[in-house]
């Protein structure tokens, strides 16, 4: 509801053009000299373009009074108006130069920048946020930025300073022509405000209509097996039809505005062309006006006027870049949640040891808690079950050994030290986790393996594979360690992307190991390799397996059970299977009928 009124409300007032020029300008701190320069560049144009008219109506004033005497002057002047002609074109040249050069370094640098932004932002950041959305906007705020910046430097400075500097020369000339100028600049730039209020809310709408086009298609394509298996080929299609024919819908609300404007401001110059040509035409009569005059106030006036409309209508593109480059600005603002120590410690080895202290966490959009005043250790070197049913807190508990989110209420500890005064990434170093869910990257196999140490030999990447027993099937693919793999690793089975994860892990060498329901969605033949590559790699670390089967949870050291964020439950499988009436016997038993796995 909140929501709606804000957009109204955005709706009705447009961008805040001053808040939007500083963000911009934000956005592009390191080139501001560089900027600068071409600004000064620019100036010094178009002051020298206005010299060549102003020749030309030196050498008409000369041909009009024509005699023998004047042939010489008449030819200095056309060599210096080919001179000013051919200066102007010089510096054209060098602030093109100069523009490419910043427009370069920008499209370098903001969408560095903004992945920079995004891989310092925590889990729970991207958790809220849709991986498409999220490129989108980077790379329309980059587009957006880049063709703002050209049209700037290109067409809306130049005219500025040359609408200035013809106004100041007409004042000089004659104050009637300047009077002209004055008079319809206002009427246009009010013209052009105007058609732009009005046209903004069609342009939000088809802003995000095409938002939310992509995201139905991004849907539709990473959900494809889906969407064939049960056939829903049409539907998908006729969805994304629906928004996109709004997309269509907007762009004519909106257009037709823009062109019926169009004609207005059209109109209002031609009547301004009509209104210096007759007041020229009066002071030729009356003889207070030469007619070298008469052509050098036409041409610099027609220029101004021109441009003018030029620039209205890039205006209306700088307004339609607004939205796009405010996205990425609100990027750029986004803080962590998860502040890095500075100065944070950087352990050179760690033992393992974690402690949960009276932890309480509940995650941001939701009001019950995830961990409720939680208390418990993980032993160096040993091996820590986290069983329970789901939902029950284990997921958030790997995610806080990582330090992905910070506790509420209470401290997570490592080697009797609060988490937060580590540096974060130092002790992430030490930790690896094998997730429920294997990311793989769209590289060669090895490359997957070796993800964590790149400058592994190739003898390193075989052996890690051979222990996570990913060998044999590597050898099956066509090209062996060098096949590509395909996007998330779509040409992989879900067996042999956990055992690509458990490769990568053993490569990274952690000092704690972290198993998330590793084995839970796999057939017994693939569960039997991952448990035997699982128990040649856990000896000498800290382990935390979040398990269901029964087979893994039984050679923990020590078992947590975890219900409703609180761990109602602790002890050896042997202690906990002796408590009646306890939730782990419970477990125990469904399993033994094979309810649940
Ligand atoms: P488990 O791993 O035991 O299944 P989780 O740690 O994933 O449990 O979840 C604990 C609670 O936190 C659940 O109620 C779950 O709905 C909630 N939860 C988990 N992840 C998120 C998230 N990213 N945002 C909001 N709530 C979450």
């Amino acid at each position: 509801m909140a929501e709606k009124k804000d957009n109204l409300k955005a709706e009705k007032s447009g961008v805040n053009i001053r808040d939007f020029w500083l963000h911009l300008w934000t956005l592009i701190v390191p080139f501001h000299g560089q900027i600068f320069g071409v600004l000064v560049l620019i100036i010094f144009a178009e002051i020298v373009k206005l010299s060549g008219p102003y020749f030309l109506k030196l050498i008409i004033d000369n041909l009009m009074a024509f005699d023998a005497t004047r042939i010489k002057e008449i030819l200095i002047f056309i060599a210096l108006m080919f001179a000013s002609n051919e200066a102007g074109s010089l510096l054209s040249y060098v602030i093109d130069g100069k523009m490419f050069q910043i427009l370069g370094g920008i499209n370098e640098y903001i969408p560095h920048q903004a992945l920079q932004k995004l891989l310092s932002l925590p889990l729970g950041y991207h958790e809220k946020e849709n991986t498409g959305n999220k490129v989108v906007k980077i790379t329309r705020g980059v587009d957006k930025i880049d063709s703002l910046l050209g049209n700037l430097s290109w067409e809306v400075v130049p005219t500025i300073f040359q609408i200035i500097f013809t106004a100041a020369v007409l004042l000089f000339l004659d104050w009637r022509f300047f009077l002209i100028l004055l008079f319809f600049i206002p009427i246009f730039v009010f013209l052009t405000l105007k058609v732009n209020k009005e046209v903004y809310p069609y342009r939000r709408k088809r802003f995000m209509s095409q938002d939310e086009s992509a995201g139905v298609m991004a849907q539709a394509i990473i959900n494809i097996n889906t969407v064939k298996s049960f056939v829903q080929e049409k539907k998908e299609s006729t969805k994304f039809q629906k928004i996109i024919s709004q997309v269509k819908d907007n762009i004519w609300l909106e257009f037709s505005r823009i062109i019926k404007y169009n004609v207005k401001r059209n109109f209002v110059i031609d009547v301004g062309r009509a209104f210096i040509l007759v007041a020229g035409f009066f002071l030729v009569w009356k003889n207070s006006m030469s007619i070298g005059s008469l052509v050098f106030v036409y041409t610099i006036s027609e220029k101004a006027l021109l441009s003018l409309f030029r620039i209205s209508r890039i205006y209306d593109r700088v307004m339609e870049s607004s939205e796009a480059i405010e996205r990425i600005y609100s990027l750029s603002l986004e803080e962590s949640e998860i502040k890095n120590a500075k100065n944070g410690f950087k352990p050179k080895n760690i033992d393992g040891q974690i402690e949960f202290k009276n932890v309480t966490f509940s995650y941001s959009d939701s009001t019950q808690k995830a961990l409720n005043k939680v208390n418990f250790s993980i032993n160096a070197g040993c091996m820590t079950a986290l069983v329970g049913p789901s939902g029950g807190g284990k997921t958030t508990v790997a995610r806080m050994v990582y330090r992905h989110y910070d506790p509420t209420k209470g401290d997570v500890l490592l080697d009797g030290k609060k988490l937060q005064e580590y540096d974060l990434y130092a002790f992430r170093k030490f930790i690896a986790i094998v997730p429920q869910e294997v990311e793989i990257f769209n590289t060669s196999v090895k490359d997957n393996i070796a993800y964590a140490k790149s400058n592994a030999s190739f003898q390193e990447v075989q052996a890690a594979a051979r222990i996570a027993n990913a060998e044999e099937f590597i050898t099956q693919l066509k090209g062996g360690y060098e096949t590509l793999v395909g996007e998330r690793g779509i040409k992989l089975s879900g067996g042999q992307r956990q055992r690509i994860g458990i490769a990568r892990a053993i490569l990274a060498n952690p000092r704690i190991l972290i198993f998330d329901e590793a084995t839970s969605s796999l057939d017994s033949y693939s569960e039997k390799l991952i448990q035997e590559a699982m128990d040649k790699i856990v000896k000498g670390r800290t382990v935390i397996v979040i398990a269901h089967r029964l087979s893994t949870i039984k050679k923990a050291d020590k078992i947590v059970v975890l219900e409703k964020g609180k761990v109602i439950e602790e002890g050896s499988h042997f202690e906990l299977a002796q408590v009646s009436g306890g939730l782990y016997q419970k477990l125990i038993k469904l399993q033994e009928v094979g309810d649940v796995d």
